[in-house]
């Protein structure tokens, strides 16, 4: 028996903006793709984590972010304005999607603006300040922060993603509980599908093997493993030092839970 983690890295343009050049026709596919993805998740029944980018949740901004301890060219592509002006680089409308899904997603944090954490410029004041803003927008929204993917899969100042002390990680179930077997039967395409469909649809059947782990009420999203995922390490910190544990031979991808802020 396995385990499937599907997280997906929601930035839309944030993704390429330290790049030389934009990949404008990936962008412009980012918005519909979105849409798409959140209508696939609904049919096939299949939770996903969500890591977002914390500046798409503004509703607008100036563009400067003067007050943000990245380097003065971080933000030099960032158009300001808001979601009508620069549609590729704002969210919120999209973030709502996600959080009206009939699954029951988890919105996670991919920074506020897709910074590497483990390059050699990014201190630990340029995470903290990332971290606490996407906390701050995301809380503004009614979210909670629990899982962290960091971009590009730059794993650095893993400490800054400590778990506070008696942080209850268990969270009670919301809509559309799952039948006593506490297995949903996905809907499976008629046709042989291609694609992210087909991707999906097999998520979705092997998701019939799996069960809720001890002590979570939300089945399909916290699963028993029996063997560790191999890009999804959980990350935890000692409980005696709150140093971190870094698993040198397999980088960390998500790290979950855990605000230091
Ligand atoms: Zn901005």
């Amino acid at each position: 028996m396995g385990t499937v983690a599907l997280s997906i890295d929601a930035e839309l343009a944030w993704g390429y903006h330290d790049l030389a050049s934009l990949p404008e026709k990936r962008i412009e596919k980012a918005r519909p793709s979105w849409r798409k993805l959140v209508e696939l998740l609904d049919e096939f029944e299949i939770p996903a984590t969500w890591a977002v980018v914390g500046h798409l949740s503004l509703d607008h901004c100036d563009g400067n972010h003067e007050d943000h301890p990245n380097p003065k060219n971080w933000f030099r592509r960032d158009p300001g304005g808001d979601v009508k002006t620069n549609k590729d680089w704002f969210g919120p409308d999209l973030i709502e999607l996600v959080q009206d899904a009939q699954v029951d997603h988890e919105i996670g944090s991919h920074t506020f603006s897709h910074v590497l954490c483990g390059a050699e410029d990014v201190t630990e004041e340029i995470v903290n300040a990332e971290l606490k803003r996407s906390k701050d927008l995301a809380k503004e929204k009614g979210i909670e922060l629990n899982s962290f993917v960091f971009p590009r899969g730059s794993v650095g100042h893993r400490r800054s993603l400590r778990l506070p002390r008696n942080r209850s990680r268990a969270r009670p179930p919301r809509r559309r509980p799952l039948g006593d077997s506490g297995v949903s039967r996905p809907r499976l395409p008629q046709t042989r599908p291609s694609g992210p469909t087909r991707v999906l649809g097999l998520i979705a059947q092997r998701r019939t093997c799996l069960r809720p782990l001890e002590g979570h009420t939300r089945p399909g999203r916290y699963l028993r493993p029996s063997s560790p995922p191999s890009t999804a390490r959980k990350y935890r910190p000692t409980e005696t030092t709150g140093q971190s544990t870094p698993n040198r031979s397999s980088p960390s991808t998500i790290a979950s839970p855990h605000w230091l802020m």
